[in-house]
């Protein structure tokens, strides 16, 4: 068996206000293999940014274990852990976060030049590229539509050819239309072996998945494939722009 990207074994993250304490993550444990493409899905408050968080390399848990990639990055320092998120996680937001005043392309090149990637500008063409939008390289965030601004982001995201990309509501600031089409790309890498953990309230984004894990009161209390594990990928959405 290859190994997980994501054995995470009975994560707690207790936040203490004054003398009360707030278990955000109460023992969680869960598995996620190279090429799954997941939900996480739960209501306002039941853990899903801390998990994110800690997942992501971001912050690290109270108590219990992480290892990503085979890596055991629990305990590392913040300095570690910026390296091993720069090298290993591909983020994906529902703002986008692009910077105002580059071009689609220089944002897409922005985690290269932290990592210190040689041939910066052919790797964000060939990213961009792969989401469908070569043609507008040149097109500051302002000059793009909602959808063209997530394709970048996530040209971004794959730009450094991470072990998994971590969306947080990545459809949230879009049309319906819009987001299937996010959806449909989202698809068309994880059919690539791109893995993808998305974190969604919608239901119908987490159906478009294979893969749901639903979360209540930092504890994860259901885990089974969805109906998007069965149906077939839709036709290709990219290239068309
Ligand atoms: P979700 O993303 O699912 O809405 P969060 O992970 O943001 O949930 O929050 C889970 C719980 O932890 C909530 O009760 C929230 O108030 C609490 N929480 C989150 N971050 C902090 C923090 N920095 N300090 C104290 N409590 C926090
Ligand atoms: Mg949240």
């Amino acid at each position: 068996m290859s190994t997980p990207i994501v054995e995470a074994v009975n994560l707690r993250k207790i936040y203490t206000m004054g003398d009360q304490e707030v278990r955000a993550l109460d023992g969680i444990s869960f598995r996620v293999e190279p090429g799954e493409m997941t939900a996480i899905l739960g209501a306002s408050g039941s853990g899903k940014s801390t998990l994110m968080n800690i997942i992501g390399c971001l912050d690290r848990p109270t108590s219990g274990e992480y290892r990503l990639d085979g890596e055991d990055v629990s305990r590392l320092s913040d300095s570690a852990l910026a390296r091993i998120r720069n090298r290993k996680i591909g983020f994906v937001f529902q703002n986008f976060n692009l910077l105002p005043r580059m071009t689609a392309l220089e944002n897409v090149e922005v985690p290269l030049l932290y990592s210190g990637m040689s041939h910066a500008k052919d790797r964000a063409m060939a990213a961009l590229e792969r989401v469908g939008l070569a043609s507008r390289a040149r097109h500051e965030p302002n000059q793009l539509s909602g959808g063209q601004r997530q394709r970048v982001a996530i040209a971004r995201a794959l730009v450094t050819n991470p072990s998994m990309v971590l969306a947080d509501e990545p459809t949230g600031n879009l049309d319906t239309k819009t987001g299937d089409e996010i959806m449909n790309l989202f698809r068309e890498l994880n059919e690539q072996g791109v893995t993808l953990l998305i974190v969604t309230h919608e239901p119908e984004i987490a159906a478009r998945c294979r893969r749901a894990i639903v979360m209540r009161d930092g504890h994860i209390i259901e885990d089974h494939p969805t109906a998007g594990a069965l149906h077939p990928t839709p036709a290709s959405s990219t290239g068309t722009e």
